[in-house]
């Protein structure tokens, strides 16, 4: 078929919708990054080095083995053009189509979504995603490729477009191994036909790339592998720009580890912790960004096998003298060696964040606030989950605030004298645990308890078990007699004291008016008894000893829409005004309606502040009726002149 097009020529076609729209915009409207095309162009080229020099590796046969591994830029002021040519794979023709016609790159399509929704992002985001050879269309009015694949008999291909509705293909006669592309610069760009702006444009992104670039003859990027070079002999500042040319990004990264071993393995390694999380963003560019490197022969890049799905936004470089060069990419997961240096990484990662917590407080919170929800999906490493555990980080009822965080280590150094338990209650926000009666008993105890917000963090504690031999404990699980047993503070003691008088002189009556209560309820509720937890509320919904806390019920009902709302058992507080109220009410007639009323209204209050409300046209309307009354009443005690509907 290429014979046939060889005698039949050129060959136009048209470009895909979604990457028309992309060059309206490239051309249109970003002004202001216009020089990441170099970049863009250039990592193009050094990956398709890369994968010549992993193909000759391997034994592959290809065009012009001797070549040399190399990137060519020539610039010419009076024909406007800027000149890339590389010795790499190069593209065959289906591949020209099938990889410059089409947005396969997925950070352009992320892109194009992301400019959809602000055009004045645009800019900013090109450095972030990278929208790769396109982006050549911001400097350019018309751009040709000419292309010739390593593989021995391949063909050559010219390639051209003005960059709006189309582009052609021809075969052309070039002998040279790899890609050509010659960029006609727009008018109002020919400033990238300056040497010294290329220069500082390839300085800036590119200077790491490990191809020489070979500018007017003459190499201007240094190609040093930082990685392999003593820690003491690399500044600051260094391990800074190798970050930002590896993560294509402006931003410096949070904190990084540089290490080598020697056994059981050996490798040089340099990672990055970043200092935003995309993901919790909304968009991820890249989910992993390990390279990893065999003798400094990039092997693949975006490995999954070094890092544990928990550690993922990790960043960086593996570099090992321990696996053969002609390993093959498939076989990667199962070595023994990726295995054991996937230990090493994770033990040396741990070990650094621990010293980011004890060292760098500050620092440590950015971590966290970024990254623990990926952390907090290791506790089901097993051999490190202890280590993982130390790391968190969670609110505490003893924090003034909702940002204040503490570790595990530091809740276990405050517990109380006789509390066997790490206790914890899960809320939307600071403000609604509050207002949870469980956590009465914890305060009027001056027992602490971790707030968990994340609704992942049950699982994370149900999945660890314990920590350091002590239990997690929902508040609304916890074991009564434990907490009775932990003393409170002797002015609480007092005023508790006064309390339980009431209750105990009354004791037996509200005992039948927990029974009465019941009877109203009927199935609604479990059980209705008097409350030991209860120091303020008047009645609050537990689970029935050994059931699931509150928060994973709720998870478990949002899983399953029809799992029935579990019955809970309804604790008054014998203490409580309005069940003192109730109480009156009921020693003078027990089966007053109006007590009825209360107890319903009660017990859906209760329910609401559960997180459940099964009926709420019946709350409301229940809620209503008794306004109607109250406000009656209010009338009547203050003498006011009603105003009657039908007068
Ligand atoms: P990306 O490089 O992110 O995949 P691009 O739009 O820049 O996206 O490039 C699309 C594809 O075109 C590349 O993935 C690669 O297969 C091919 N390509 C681009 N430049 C070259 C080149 N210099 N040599 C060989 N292939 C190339």
């Amino acid at each position: 078929m290429a014979e046939k097009e060889k005698e039949t020529g050129t060959k136009t076609y048209k470009f895909k919708a979604e990457i028309k729209q992309l060059l309206d915009i490239l051309a249109r409207s970003l002004y202001t990054n216009r020089e990441v095309f170099v970049r863009e162009l250039v990592s193009n080229a050094a990956d398709a080095l890369d994968k010549a020099r992993f193909e000759s590796i391997r034994g592959i046969e290809m065009h012009q083995p001797d070549l040399s591994f190399e990137i060519k830029i020539d610039l010419d002021k009076d024909k406007k053009t800027f000149t890339i040519s590389d010795t790499g794979i190069g593209m065959t023709k289906d591949e020209l189509i099938a990889n410059i016609g089409t947005i396969a790159h997925s950070g352009s399509a992320e892109f194009l979504k992301q400019v959809a929704e602000n055009e004045q992002a645009g800019p900013t985001l090109i450095g972030q995603f990278g929208v790769g050879f396109y982006s050549v269309f911001m400097v350019a009015d018309n751009v040709e490729i000419t292309t010739r694949s390593y593989l021995k008999d391949a063909e050559a291909w010219q390639w051209t477009s003005d960059g709006t509705g189309s582009y052609k293909i021809e075969p052309i006669e070039v002998a040279a191994r790899g890609t050509k592309i010659v960029v006609h610069l727009r008018e109002d760009a020919t400033e990238f036909a300056e040497k010294y702006r290329i220069e500082t444009v390839i300085k800036k992104y590119s200077n790491f790339v490990p191809f020489p670039i070979k500018l007017g003859g003459e190499q201007i990027n240094k190609i040093s592998a930082i990685w392999r070079e003593p820690k003491t002999s690399v500044k600051d500042e260094q391990y800074k720009e190798f970050y930002k040319f590896f993560a294509t990004t402006s931003e410096e990264p949070l904190t990084w580890l540089h290490f080598s071993a020697d056994a059981p393995i050996q490798l040089n390694s340099l990672l990055f912790v970043p200092k935003v999380n995309y993901e919790i963003l909304g968009y991820s560019p890249k989910e992993h960004g390990v390279n990893l490197f065999v003798k400094r022969v990039l092997i693949q890049t975006d490995n999954k096998d070094l890092m544990p799905q928990y550690l993922r936004f990790m960043k960086g470089v593996v570099d090992t003298e321990d696996l053969p060069l002609n390993i093959s990419r498939e076989t990667l997961q199962e070595n023994t060696t990726v295995v054991k240096i996937r230990n090493l990484l994770v033990k040396r990662i741990l070990s650094h964040l621990a010293d980011l917590a004890k060292d760098e407080l500050d620092k440590y919170k950015e971590f966290w606030t970024q990254f623990g929800r990926s952390l907090k999906e290791g506790y089901m490493d097993y051999a490190n989950r202890e280590k993982i555990a130390e790391l968190f980080r969670f609110n505490s009822s003893i924090h003034p605030n909702s940002e204040d965080l503490c570790s595990l280590d530091d809740y276990i150094s405050r517990m109380k004298e006789g509390q066997k338990e790490i206790y914890y209650i899960s809320g939307a926000s600071r403000e609604s645990i509050e207002r949870d009666p469980h956590i009465e008993i914890f305060k009027q105890k001056g027992v602490e308890l971790l707030y968990l917000y994340d609704p992942i963090d049950e699982f994370v504690f149900s999945g660890l078990f314990g920590f350091k031999e002590k239990n997690f404990v929902s508040a609304d699980q916890a074991d009564l007699k434990a907490l009775q047993e932990i003393k409170s503070s002797e002015a609480v003691e007092e005023k508790n004291q006064a309390k339980q008088e009431i209750q105990k002189k009354e004791k037996r009556e509200l005992e039948k008016l927990c029974t009465r209560i019941k009877n109203i309820l009927g199935d609604q509720v479990e059980e209705v008894r008097l409350s030991e937890r209860l120091t303020d509320s008047p009645a609050v919904l537990v689970t029935k000893e050994g059931g699931m806390s509150a928060q994973m019920q709720k998870i478990m009902q949002v899983m399953n829409k029809d799992a029935d709302v579990p019955k809970k058992v309804m604790e008054i507080n014998g203490s409580n005004d309005l069940i003192l109220n109730m109480l009156s009410m009921f020693k003078n007639d027990p089966k007053d309606p109006y007590l009825s009323k209360a107890a319903e209204q009660l017990f859906y209050s209760t329910q609401l502040q559960d997180g459940f409300v099964l009926d709420p046209h019946k709350m409301v309307s229940g809620m209503q009726t008794l306004l109607l009354d109250a406000t009656g009443w209010y009338i009547k005690d203050k003498n006011l002149a009603a105003t009657k509907s039908d007068d």
